[in-house]
């Protein structure tokens, strides 16, 4: 089924709002088995809607339209798509009284361009709308599906998914299945050419790849027939790629890396504790957005100045003198005093220059020492990161959960 999403609207066009439609759209079709073959952005221009439906019309076997479906004048797509398609507008007469209903109910007197929105193209169904006044539209035409949803998501989200979707699942044959593999610690050009041959071998799946902040992720996904065989051929590419990347790779199901080591330390019965300068709280955060977090965390240090990292950790003073507050010797310090203080069973540390200034040739901007320590285990571990001062300190804080999941797994 060859499906192409139409979003209507100046606004989108001009970047004044994101088109959050289309992706969850997309994502909704995908989750039945059809992936949409097209999305098409268009202003409120009736042209342009009418040359878009016209040649949508011809090339595909489904149109989802959203928004243009308002009252106001600028508001074309129903008139565009009728005009398009060689298709009368009749007015209904229980769609003037549910509007008329809804106005009363609110207190509001009905202005006459919402009747409008009463108009519809003969023969089609209606999609009722419980978020608004604008009327869904499903069109069955000469073999082909035509849908016009409203802009507002709100309206748009429900109607898509109770109605819409329960259609076209009927008419798809297909399911599909996908398995997330994360990864840290590979860049995605080199990934992406380890794996290639398996890409490549695997024909009737799609594998591709997205990076973000110094991870990468696989997603492997297949439209078939039947589960088990999309089951059987996601578990083969999946055993291939862990032969090659499998020390790359801390979930294979999607999970982040806060949640793998959530986990971790709950299997293992452990507490973690945290001590960050350049991170300023942003790994304890990240692991405190996990419901249930309490019984593997501690607690966190925010020890930015020198000062705090003598008072709360027992930094020496002729450390920080000598070797300075960004160190492999200061990190050590930083991540033993918070094992001493606290007593947790593992402890990080995280010493670095955010930039983007304060570095030196023998200090640059994104290094960063991240301290391990454990009852019987001390490491530091040294990275230079590239990017912006938020890019630096997030990769820092992926690479303290990365070193967390290593030491653990
Ligand atoms: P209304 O009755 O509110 O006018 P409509 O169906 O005519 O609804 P539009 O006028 O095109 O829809 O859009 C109304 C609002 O809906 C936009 O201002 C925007 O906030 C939201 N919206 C529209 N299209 C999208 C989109 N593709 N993604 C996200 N939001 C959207
Ligand atoms: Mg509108």
């Amino acid at each position: 089924m060859k499906v192409k999403i139409i979003c209507v609207g100046e606004e989108l066009l001009s970047g004044d709002i994101v088109n959050t439609n289309s992706q969850y759209i997309s994502q909704k079709l995908m989750d039945i088995g059809i992936k949409p073959l097209n999305h098409t952005t268009v202003g409120d221009c009736m042209d342009d809607i009418v040359s878009v439906t016209k040649q949508g019309f011809k090339n595909f076997d489904v149109l989802i339209f959203t928004g243009g479906l308002g009252p106001t004048t600028d508001d074309l797509t129903k008139e565009a798509v009728c005009k398009a398609l060689n298709l009368e507008l009749e007015k209904r007469d229980e769609i003037v009284l549910k509007m008329e209903k809804r106005f009363e109910k609110i207190g509001i007197k009905m202005s006459a361009n919402n009747l409008k929105q009463a108009y519809m193209p003969k023969g089609c169904k209606e999609i009722p709308n419980k978020n608004g006044t604008a009327p869904g539209i499903l069109i069955n035409y000469k073999n082909k599906i035509v849908a016009l949803l409203p802009g507002p998501p709100r309206e748009m989200n429900p109607m898509l998914e109770n109605y819409l979707i329960p259609e076209l699942r009927d008419k798809s044959n297909f399911i599909i299945k996908s398995q997330t593999l994360k990864t840290m610690g590979i860049g995605e050009s080199t990934l992406e050419s380890k794996i290639r041959h398996i890409i490549l071998k695997y024909k009737e799946l799609i594998i591709a790849t997205y990076a973000k902040e110094g991870q990468v992720d696989i997603k492997i996904t297949c439209i078939c027939q039947n589960d088990k065989q999309g089951e059987i051929l996601i578990h083969n590419a999946v055993k291939e790629i862990k032969n090659i990347a499998g020390k790359y790779i801390y979930s294979y199901n999607g999970e982040s890396l806060e949640e793998v080591v959530y986990r971790l330390l709950l299997e293992r019965q452990l507490k973690v504790g945290f001590c960050e300068s350049c991170t300023g709280g942003l790994i304890s955060s990240r692991l405190i957005k996990i419901p249930g977090v309490s019984s593997v965390f501690d607690r966190g240090y925010i020890t930015y100045s020198n000062k705090s990292k003598i008072e709360e950790l027992n930094v020496s003073q002729n450390t920080l003198k000598k070797f300075g507050a960004v160190s492999k010797e200061t990190a050590l310090e930083m991540v033993k005093g918070l094992i001493e203080e606290s007593n947790v069973d593992i402890g990080i540390s995280v010493t670095g220059i955010a930039g983007p200034d304060g570095g030196t040739d023998e200090k640059p901007v994104g290094l960063v020492y991240i301290g391990l320590a454990a009852k019987e285990f001390k490491n530091v571990f040294k990275y230079v990161f590239s990017g912006s001062r938020e890019v630096i300190q997030n990769r820092a804080a992926n690479m303290a959960f990365m070193n967390l999941i290593k030491y653990l797994d």
